[in-house]
């Protein structure tokens, strides 16, 4: 009887295990153009959105990392939001939204309600929730990829396809974190030129100003005949948090752009603050070395497209998970193109936004000409760190890299990885947010609103 006992045991934990597989793994098989759901029967194409659940993640750095942003910080994890879509026909969207700690432990609240129910490939309709989770002071950006990745997994392509891009190989560069003396810096960096980098971005945010130019002058000297070299000065996201940092203005930027450019360095990154736009303008016009930056305006594409006129910077830097998503990205990279600017995002978060970034450079137009960012700093900041959670880490060969030609990102999520580093704090689907609505509101009113909702829907749906 105990023997009897244990096989059925095991036989229900191995039947309850491929059912978790395959509600992990997403799921049903997904053909070009539809999605199959078993269940169902048949060619179903839905693409509602039916469950949404939120990870919070941590994955340990094999060494503390020492963000040059973040002055003081020993960081030991890397640390992000992880949101997970599933419609009706079982099809499977990730995004990550970079993260302190646990500060989005009631997003759920908000989030889901909005989301259930929703087409989850119309984009600007997803733009459109996005938006109005922001009139509260929240900025979700980074949820809207997710719906990319779904609408590529519907159509059968990547990201990058959709967008218009061709298959290609993107030229890296290898992009530091840490502050260094030069002589380290230099012993970093020929480790980086034998592993094939043939470009990089150093750190400088020490107060002697003329550190922080014995740094990228030194470096430049060495390294400069077979490295293109750009500097990153941190100061448009000034943090003194823990310690604290050096403030620039204009007069310091202007010096340092000088020092730059003497060296030979290929751009110079985040002089001044952020909404510093008028003096960026001014320092941009006159430098004889491109400025860069805008990487986390969370504003998104109105106040870049502001940016773009005034031509507050020679290259623009959008991370989509921060800057309106995917499609307000691409519009933002377009806008750079016309206005004769450059255009490569900033990367630096985890695997997942790294791939979302590599899909819009790849399709944007200036991919054969530029270079994208490779958050890469060990011994603390390694690829099994910063990648931790997908199966298959975007290991570089020889300082390049292609973007992933599965449909939509084309990521696969390791989930021993996300179960060991990974604890899911929020999950909503039709019956749960039912619930939800009457305890929050009670029968009445939430009857009232499923109604006015349902109504709305059916007339959308007769109008076309
Ligand atoms: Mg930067």
């Amino acid at each position: 009887m105990p023997l009897l006992s244990s096989l059925s045991l095991l036989a229900l934990r191995q039947q309850l295990g491929s059912y978790v597989r395959i509600w992990e793994e997403g799921a049903f098989p997904v053909k070009a153009g539809v999605a199959v759901n078993p269940l169902l029967g048949g060619d179903v194409v839905m693409g509602i959105v039916a469950r949404v659940e939120l990870y919070h993640v941590s994955i340990p750095l094999p060494a503390p990392f020492y963000p040059s942003w973040i002055p003081g910080l020993p960081q030991a994890e890397n640390r992000f939001t992880l949101i997970k879509v599933i419609t009706d026909d079982g099809v499977i969207g990730y995004s990550a939204g970079t993260a302190m700690g646990r500060e989005r432990a009631g997003l759920g609240e908000i989030l889901g309600p909005y989301l259930i129910g929703e087409e989850a490939t119309d984009i600007p309709l997803i733009q459109q929730r996005v938006r109005e989770m922001g009139y509260l002071g929240w900025h979700n950006a980074w949820i809207e990829p997710a719906f990319w990745d779904i609408k590529g997994k519907y159509a059968g392509k990547p990201v990058w396809e959709m967008l218009g891009g061709s298959p290609c190989t993107v030229q890296l560069y290898a992009s530091t974190g840490e502050l260094k003396t030069p002589e380290r810096r230099i012993e970093e960096l020929e480790q980086r030129y034998d592993e094939g980098f043939r470009a990089a971005k150093l750190r400088v945010h020490a107060f002697d100003e003329q550190e922080d130019i014995r740094h990228v002058t030194e470096t430049a000297r060495v390294l400069g005949g077979k490295m293109r070299l750009g500097v990153d000065a941190n100061q448009a996201w000034r943090v003194t948090i823990i310690a604290d940092a050096p403030l620039w203005d204009l007069p310091r930027a202007k010096r340092f752009a000088e020092a730059c450019a003497d060296a030979g360095l290929g751009w110079l990154e985040e002089p001044l603050p952020m909404d510093a736009y008028e003096d960026l303008a001014t320092l941009t016009a006159l430098s004889r070395v491109p400025i860069a930056g805008g990487e986390l305006h969370s504003a998104g594409l109105p106040e870049l497209k502001m940016m773009i006129e005034r031509k507050c910077y020679s290259i623009f830097q959008p991370d989509a998970t921060f800057t309106g998503g995917i499609a307000q990205s691409f519009e933002i990279a377009a806008l750079c193109r016309q206005h004769g600017l450059a255009y490569t995002p900033h990367t630096w978060t985890n695997g997942i936004g790294f791939a979302i970034n590599l899909h819009l450079f790849a399709a944007s137009g200036f991919a054969d000409t530029g270079l994208l960012e490779y958050p890469y700093n060990p011994p603390g900041w390694t690829v099994e760190g910063r990648d931790g959670l997908l199966q298959k880490p975007f290991q570089h060969q020889q300082g390049k890299i292609s973007p992933p030609d599965g449909p939509g990102l084309g990521i696969d999520i390791d989930h021993a990885a996300l179960r060991k580093y990974g604890r899911r704090f929020f999950v909503m689907d039709k019956v749960r947010l039912a619930w939800y609505s009457i305890r929050t509101r009670g029968i009445a009113l939430s009857r009232e609103i499923n109604r006015i909702k349902k109504a709305k829907k059916q007339a959308s749906s007769t109008t076309g």
